[in-house]
C-alpha cells in the first residue's frame, strides 16, 4: 500500500490533527528527505550512542545499545554502513511541533535533565555537556523517528534502531523520555500523507506509554494498544483514558500467557480499527531479569512476539514503523538484533538482497 506523498504540503487542509496546539504549523522540514534505492529503511547513525565519561554507568540503561544491534546484524553480514540511513537531529522548531516552549526551555536546567533520565549526578554537569552528550543523541533519535514515520509509509515499512521515548509529552518528560518522538512521528506523518487518517500505536514495553497517551488523549485518529506489567512505572491513570484497548499483565508474566494476549489484542485491535499505519514500540524490558521491567519473557519469546505483530500487520499490507525504546539489559542489544534478523529470515522484511530493488 504505497501512499503518493504530497508534494506541496505547505497548502494542505489539515483538520484531523489537533490544529488548536499552540506550536503546531504545517510540514517543512529537513527532517523528511528521499532515500536512495540502496539502502534499507533502517535509520541508525552513531551519534545515537550517549557517551558521558563514564558517567552513563550510574543508570541500568546501555548507552551503546543502538550501535551494539547494528554491530551484531553486521556480524550477521544481514547489513552493511552504506545501506543504512542517517537521520538528521530534530530542531527546536521540528520539536515544537509537539512540545511546548516552556518544555524546552526547562531542558536548559541540568537539573530536569537529571531527572528526565534518571541519572542524578548528571544534576551537577553543566548544561552545555548534558546538551552535547545527552540531549543531542536523543534529537537525532527523535529525527529518526520521524523519518521513520515517512519512510514506513512510503517503503511499508521501516526500523528506528533507536527511539520509542514514549514517557514523554508535549510538556513533560521522565523514565528516560526526553522527547515524545511518538507523537512527532504521527504528527508529522498525519500532516505530510494527505490520505493518512489513521493511526494505531502498538506499544509492547514493559511499562505504560504515558506520554504518547497524554499527547493524543481525544485524538479519535490514533488508536492505542498498550500492554504493560500493571504494577510498575508510570501507573498514570490519566494516560490511561486514552488506552483504547488496555491490557495489563501482573508482574512476572512468562511467555505463554504474554504471547498469547499480544496474538489477541493485536489482532482484535487491527481489525477493531484496521489503521493505516503502525507505530510499533517494541521495548524489550518485559525480558526476564529486567530490573525494571520485572515480567518474565525470554528472548524467544521477545523474538516470537515482534514476529507476531509485524506478520499480522504486513499481512493486511499496513505500513509500520519499528521503534526499539526500552531495555535495559545489556544482552538486549543481540535479541533486537536477532529479531530484526528473524523478520529477514522468515521473509518479512528484506535485509541484504534489496540492492536491486524491494
Ligand atoms: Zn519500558
Amino acid at each position: 500500500m504505497k501512499r503518493k506523498a504530497k508534494d506541496d504540503a505547505k497548502n494542505k487542509e489539515v483538520q484531523h490533527i489537533d490544529a488548536s496546539h499552540p506550536s503546531f504549523r504545517r510540514i517543512d522540514t529537513s527532517l523528511y528527505f528521499d532515500k536512495s534505492h540502496i539502502q534499507l529503511p533502517i535509520i541508525f547513525r552513531d551519534e545515537y550512542n550517549i557517551k558521558l565519561g563514564g558517567l552513563e554507568k550510574f543508570h541500568p540503561f546501555d548507552s551503546n545499545k543502538w550501535g551494539n544491534i547494528i554491530e551484531v546484524l553486521k556480524k550477521k553480514e544481514l547489513i552493511d554502513s552504506d545501506l543504512i540511513i542517517k537521520p538528521k537531529e530534530a530542531k527546536d522548531e521540528d520539536l515544537m511541533i509537539v512540545h511546548t516552549k516552556s518544555y524546552l526551555q526547562s531542558l536548559k536546567w541540568s537539573m530536569k535533565v537529571a531527572q528526565i533520565t534518571e541519572v542524578a549526578p548528571a544534576a551537577l554537569l553543566p548544561n552545555c555537556l548534558l546538551q552535547k552528550k545527552v540531549l543531542k543523541p536523543f534529537r537525532y533519535q527523535t529525527g529518526g523517528s520521524i523519518l521513520g514515520g515517512k519512510l514506513a509509509m512510503e517503503h511499508n515499512w521501516a526500523i528506528n534502531i533507536g527511539g520509542g521515548f514514549h514517557h514523554c509529552s508535549a510538556n513533560n518528560g521522565g523514565g528516560f523520555c526526553a522527547y515524545a518522538d511518538i507523537s512527532l512521528a504521527i504528527r508529522f506523518a498525519l500532516d505530510f500523507f494527505e490520505n493518512l487518517r489513521k493511526v494505531m500505536i502498538i506499544d509492547l514495553d514493559a511499562h505504560q506509554g504515558n506520554g504518547h497517551e497524554r499527547d493524543f488523549m481525544n485524538i479519535k485518529n490514533v488508536y492505542i494498544l498498550d500492554v504493560y506489567n500493571r504494577n510498575i512505572y508510570p501507573m498514570d491513570n490519566l494516560a490511561k483514558k486514552a488506552i483504547k484497548r488496555k491490557v495489563e499483565i501482573s508482574p512476572f508474566t512468562e511467555d505463554e500467557e504474554y504471547l498469547k494476549k499480544v496474538e489477541l489484542h493485536v489482532e482484535g485491535a487491527l481489525n477493531e480499527f484496521e489503521p493505516q499505519l503502525v507505530v510499533y514500540n517494541a521495548g524489550t524490558d518485559v525480558l526476564k531479569g529486567d530490573p525494571l521491567g520485572l515480567l518474565n519473557v525470554s528472548a524467544k519469546g521477545i523474538i516470537k512476539r515482534d514476529e507476531i505483530v509485524w506478520t499480522k500487520v504486513r499481512d493486511r499490507n499496513i505500513p509500520i514503523l519499528m521503534l526499539t525504546s526500552g531495555g535495559y539489559l545489556r544482552c538486549t542489544a543481540a535479541i533486537i538484533a536477532d529479531s530484526i534478523a528473524n523478520l529477514h529470515y522468515k521473509n518479512i522484511i528484506t535485509l541484504k538482497g534489496m540492492r536491486n530493488g524491494n
